[in-house]
């Protein structure tokens, strides 16, 4: 499932892995290499088969298949992205939602039935997608949802809470200097093996993977972003992108193609920035500097950029068809 190079004294130990429904990669440099990373994968197969929406044996599909009936228990990781996806739905009064599922599944963005949905099944489904209606059972660890057909879905905050466990790994193995690119959600520990901040490119929101209008100089950072360019399909010329809006149904529109996050912790970053994508322009950034843990850059449809107050000198662009 995975392989790793060896490597020389500049030259990083890597390993390439699926998991959590993407291509991680992942680059350490230094001694404890191969550990570290073997252990960084067993970790992240762990986190997967815990919070995969698609695994039968996964245990949000547990939670998914007793909806309406009882409460499951879940491990202490499970738990813990759940509370926290639940905290940033609160932050962002739904914008953010870990109940959308039965949406997604319509939609079917990504896959082989991927179309525009009738508006009268929009209309059912948007009566099952509640945040509310996910229960917690804090003493006994357990996760109900309300009512039958209701469906959890973590895949907008589990990337940033592995990519947290991962760093956690390398650390405790000695690693002083890696890159964690769980699919685009990016970790940097520490600085470049030659002692200068990491230079973390930020997607071009308007072309393809790996070309990138700007960099942020980073060091024990994370660099998350959502894009309306991940996985979506396009019919009469609009496109219908995969983060959706709860309120109206259809995937988010509201002028942003673009919101990544720098922070210290990326499960904040992954959170908060599908938050900020859904929440708008104004909305989004006031949040982010509300929270006083993150730095911002959201992109708008016209290619202008827009930034929370302590981004600048970290973010360059080298793209210049994209402007403040
Ligand atoms: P991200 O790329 O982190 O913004 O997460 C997007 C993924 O989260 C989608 O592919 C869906 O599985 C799910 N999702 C879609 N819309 C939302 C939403 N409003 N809140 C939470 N998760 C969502
Ligand atoms: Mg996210």
């Amino acid at each position: 499932m995975f392989f790793m190079k060896r490597a020389k004294k500049t030259i990083p130990f890597e390993m390439n892995l699926y998991a959590l429904g993407t291509v991680n990669q992942i680059k350490v440099y230094g001694k404890n290499g191969e550990k570290a990373l073997d252990e960084a994968s067993k970790r992240l197969y762990e986190i997967d088969n815990k919070m995969s929406a698609f695994k039968d044996y996964s245990e949000i599909s547990k939670i998914n298949k007793s909806a309406g009936k009882s409460f499951e228990k879940v491990s202490e990781d499970t738990y813990y992205v759940i509370k926290k996806a639940i905290e940033y739905s609160n932050l962002s009064e739904g914008a953010f939602n870990p109940a959308v599922r039965p949406l997604v599944n319509l939609w079917g963005i990504g896959t082989d039935h991927q179309e525009i949905p009738k508006d009268s099944d929009i209309k059912n489904t948007l009566k099952l997608i509640n945040y509310k209606d996910i229960l917690l059972d804090d003493k006994n660890r357990s996760v109900m949802l309300k009512v039958t057909g209701q469906c959890v879905d973590l895949g907008a905050i589990a990337k940033g809470y592995a990519a947290d466990q991962v760093k956690k790994i390398l650390k405790k193995n000695g690693i002083k200097s890696a890159i964690i690119d769980l699919g685009g959600n990016i970790y940097a520990l520490g600085n470049k093996p030659d002692g200068a901040p990491w230079r973390v490119g930020i997607q071009n929101p308007l072309t393809f993977r790996g070309d990138y209008m700007g960099t942020v100089n980073v060091t024990d950072k994370s660099v998350v972003t959502s894009g309306n360019y991940e996985r979506y399909f396009i019919k009469d010329g609009r496109r219908f992108h995969h983060i959706l809006d709860s309120r109206t149904g259809y995937p988010s529109q509201n002028g942003i193609i673009s919101a990544t996050i720098i922070s210290d912790y990326s499960i904040d970053g992954d959170g908060l920035s599908t938050c900020a994508y859904v929440m708008g322009l104004e909305e989004g950034i006031k949040l982010v500097e509300s929270t006083d843990r993150a730095e911002g850059i959201m992109i708008t449809e016209d290619n202008k950029l827009h930034v929370t107050s302590g981004i600048k000198g970290t973010f360059e662009i080298i793209n210049h068809e994209f402007k403040y």
